[in-house]
């Protein structure tokens, strides 16, 4: 089986420290072990963890560039993805996570000494501790795009941006959020597509920057945004 240092230094140009590597190893271990009683991830075999997974999610690096520093906040992460893979990528950048159900919430506790926040993006985006207050607001298989800006621009900072990890889909909920963006505040900065070992179907990374502040409406109560999409 070809390391995670490996493919991440093949396919995505990233230097891995043995101390990094050593935190992969544990997050693998701990993330198998859990899933034996918590069903975490359909994706159990360890070799399609690293590339499904962890590989995925540092991707994310390819358009943010160093997070270190940075204040990144990761929405619907479930068991980490793509957050807790970026903290151990970036051992300084401010995360937050957000997560609707507890085991996973406690799982990522476990795992990393992070802020998790359990409940729903749409409550928390109200919270003057947490609206406009991130450089990047990220987030993996939650949403379709018009539905995920929702729950990610409140987040953002003017000057700041979201990104969106899709597959090949990508471009056609960028066509169909077009209109969800404008009310928001967003604009469609960067779409960069991308392979992966073992992953057949290319993926993108939806960069879109908080141009205007997003109305105080939004998010919408919760469940709103997915019953009736911008
Ligand atoms: N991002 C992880 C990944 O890529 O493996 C998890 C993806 S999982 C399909 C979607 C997760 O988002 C679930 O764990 C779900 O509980 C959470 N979620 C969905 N809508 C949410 C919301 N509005 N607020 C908070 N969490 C949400």
């Amino acid at each position: 089986m070809e390391t995670l240092a490996h493919l991440a230094y093949r396919w995505l140009a990233l230097d891995l420290s043995a101390a990094q590597q050593q935190a992969f190893q544990r997050y693998l271990e701990e993330l198998l072990h859990w899933n034996q009683r918590f069903n975490l991830t359909a994706i159990r075999e360890p070799e399609a963890i690293l590339t499904k997974h962890f590989l995925d999610s540092l991707s994310v690096l390819r358009v943010t560039g160093c997070l270190n520093g940075r204040r990144v906040i990761d929405v619907g992460t479930g068991a980490g993805f793509p957050g807790l893979v970026l903290k151990i990528g970036c051992p300084f950048m401010r995360l937050t996570l957000v997560e609707s159900v507890n085991k996973k919430a406690a799982f990522c506790r476990h795992m990393v000494a992070v802020k998790v926040w359990v409940g729903r993006a749409e409550d928390l985006g109200h919270d003057p501790a947490h609206r406009e207050q991130y450089d990047w607001a990220v987030a993996r298989a939650v949403a379709r795009l018009p539905i995920l800006a929702e729950y990610l621009l409140p987040f953002v900072r003017l000057g700041g941006a979201m990104v969106a990890q899709k597959g090949e889909n990508g471009p056609v909920e960028v066509q169909a959020a077009r209109h969800a963006l404008e009310v928001l505040g967003g604009e469609l900065e960067h779409m960069q597509g991308l392979t992966l070992p073992s992953i057949t179907e290319t993926r993108y990374l939806i960069v879109v920057r908080k141009r205007a502040a997003t109305p105080a409406l939004y998010p919408r109560r919760a469940g709103i945004p997915a019953k009736r999409p911008l």
